[in-house]
């Protein structure tokens, strides 16, 4: 290929690699924004209430269906570089709110839509990426005036919020059930801090099990361990329990030399017998004169410990998890002890019952009824495996909003309303701005409405019609107007209680400027060949990131 060579007084140099594939100016542009546009063609049919599922086959034949933006590119084997920038800005708005995935991949890919069509003018990318970032600042700054300050003691507000999020998935039936476990597992956990409220969802135990229905998911006020009782012999159920929390082994050390010991004397290993039993037993007195029933241990517990443990009605389990551990300890008060030594009556916790029940097949360990717990768990059941994984992960989504509202206790209303809404408001902006950045900014009113549109269009109504009315009645000042895309029909979102955070729309907005941007600026792409693929054929751009599966050039 010409441009990788360059020349110095009529003779060739080679400043790339043998093999390395260049693309540059607009055909690099072009490549890119086809590459990015695909991957919002891919989840575009999944988003709103009305969205279709995605069945996602693995090279192993695992089957996942999904409805989750960031699952269905998670799960998807990009290789295009540009399409691979477009799975970040999903990944980004998932860490960062956790909702809202498969909106800024479609806004991302829209935006990226009207950015070809300027530069198919001749506008400039660097004049486009400018236009789109003061767009995104004055559409950040919209939003802010118009989100509606919620009282995060209203219950039944956050319910309505949490359910939001739900509608839009495969377990939407059950979101009334769902919601509420959503909303008092948050509210539980919530902290009070110097700016409001802060919820770690680390705090949040979500345990699954296939099996049983949907309806049979539960909030625990404590935690439930996926372990069971270490004996046959102990109790495997304990009222009013108190527990004891113990991250050291109750074992006799191995030293860490491998050492001999020669008995000569039938005696002497009697003695040597009796000197480690006498050893176990007054660790398990130790935890009795505490005064616990329970035990819950990180690490091993040996059979004769556990002999003595049984003997004393002590529930024990080992080798729990250190995660466990600590979020127990934030769910019965007790502390976690290190050395044995230092357990007293002072460090236990207490739960008004620890279990042991059969979960399907498996035992578990269930330790509930926690007095004001900062912990807590909730089980997931339905009815295979596929539907409890996708129970998780709109969990996961619900959780997630949960916390965005209780941190930051404002909201909009959805359904593309906020969309509709500021794009309006920034098509009379844009006669402010000057030339070329005025087509901009146009461009990125009109991307902004790819989120009511394409609402529109997965509940099969005429997208030009709702459009239509969409900015009829958003012209006359209804700014909560949005696609009902339940009952088809176009209306105040407000009214129909779709509600989300305002933080997941606007970091929609800041996470597919951003990355858009970006893309905008490429002019060249150099990549080298990887060595594990076959060559491509020669001076084409085919083997070019891999996307040839997909349709790409
Ligand atoms: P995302 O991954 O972007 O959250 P979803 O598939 O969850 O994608 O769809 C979210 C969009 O669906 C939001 O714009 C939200 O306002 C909208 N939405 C949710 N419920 C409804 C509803 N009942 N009617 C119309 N739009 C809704
Ligand atoms: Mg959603």
């Amino acid at each position: 290929m010409a441009s990788i060579q360059t020349t110095a007084g009529g003779m060739p140099v080679l400043i790339l690699k043998e093999g390395t594939k260049e693309s540059k100016g607009r055909e690099a542009q072009k490549n890119n924004i086809a590459a990015a546009k695909l991957i919002a063609e891919i989840v575009k049919t999944s988003l709103g209430p009305r969205g279709m599922d995605k069945m996602l086959v693995d090279n192993l034949g695992d089957v996942t269906i999904t409805n989750d933006g960031a699952t269905i590119l998670k799960e998807i084997d990009v290789q295009h570089p540009a399409a691979k920038m477009m799975v970040e800005v999903a990944k980004s708005v998932d860490n960062e709110v956790g909702d809202g995935t498969t909106s800024s991949v479609v806004f991302a890919g829209a935006l990226l839509e009207k950015a070809e069509e300027l530069i198919n003018k001749d506008v400039h990318p660097s004049i486009i990426v400018d236009g789109y970032n003061a767009s995104a600042e004055q559409a950040l700054k919209l939003l802010e005036k118009i989100a509606v300050n919620v009282d995060v003691s209203d219950k039944d507000l956050l319910l309505r919020i949490a359910r939001t999020s739900m509608d839009s998935k495969l377990v939407s039936e059950d979101s009334p059930l769902l919601g509420q476990i959503v909303v008092d597992a948050t509210k539980q956990v919530a902290e009070k801090s110097d700016d409001g409220l802060k919820v770690d969802l680390d705090n949040i135990k979500v345990e699954k099990k296939a099996g049983g229905s949907m309806r049979d998911t539960k909030l625990i006020k404590g935690i439930v361990l996926d372990k069971e009782v270490v004996h046959a012999g102990m109790p495997k159920r304990i009222e009013k329990a108190r527990i004891a929390l113990i991250n050291s082994a109750l074992e006799i050390e191995k030293t860490e030399m491998s050492a001999e010991i020669r008995i000569s004397d039938p005696h002497q290993m009697q003695m040597f017998l009796e000197e480690e039993n006498r050893m176990l037993k007054a660790m398990v007195d130790k935890v009795k004169e505490a005064g616990a029933n329970v035990l819950l241990c990180q690490k091993g517990i040996d059979d004769i410990a556990q002999h003595y443990l049984a003997k004393a009605g002590v529930l024990a389990v080992r080798r729990v998890k250190e995660s466990d551990m600590t979020k127990m300890s934030r769910a019965t008060g007790a502390r976690i002890v290190n050395n044995l030594d230092d357990l007293t009556s002072k460090d236990l916790g207490s739960a008004d019952l620890v279990e042991e029940r059969k979960v399907e097949t498996d035992k578990w360990v269930f330790i509930e009824g926690c007095k004001n717990p900062k912990a807590v768990t909730i089980l997931v059941r339905g009815g295979s495996q596929r539907v409890v994984d996708e129970a998780d992960r709109s969990l996961h989504d619900a959780l997630m909003v949960m916390k965005d509202v209780l941190e930051k206790p404002a909201i909009v209303a959805g359904g593309g309303a906020p969309e509709a809404y500021i794009a309006g408001e920034l098509r009379q902006w844009s006669s402010s701005q000057e030339g070329r950045a005025q087509l901009a900014v146009q461009k990125f009113a009109d991307a902004l409405d790819a989120i009511p549109l394409n609402l529109a269009e997965n509940a099969g109504m005429d997208p030009i019609d709702t459009m239509t009315e969409l900015r009829a009645k958003q012209s006359k000042g209804a700014k909560w107007t949005g696609v009902d895309a339940r009952n088809t029909q176009v209306t105040d979102m407000f009214k129909q209680n779709v509600l989300e955070p305002v933080v997941v729309k606007q970091q929609i907005i800041k996470s597919a400027t951003e990355v858009v941007s970006m893309i905008l600026r490429i002019d060249d792409v150099i990549a080298a060949t990887k060595s594990k693929m076959p060559a491509g054929p020669p001076g084409g751009m085919g083997g070019m990131g891999g996307m040839g599966g997909m349709g790409m050039e």
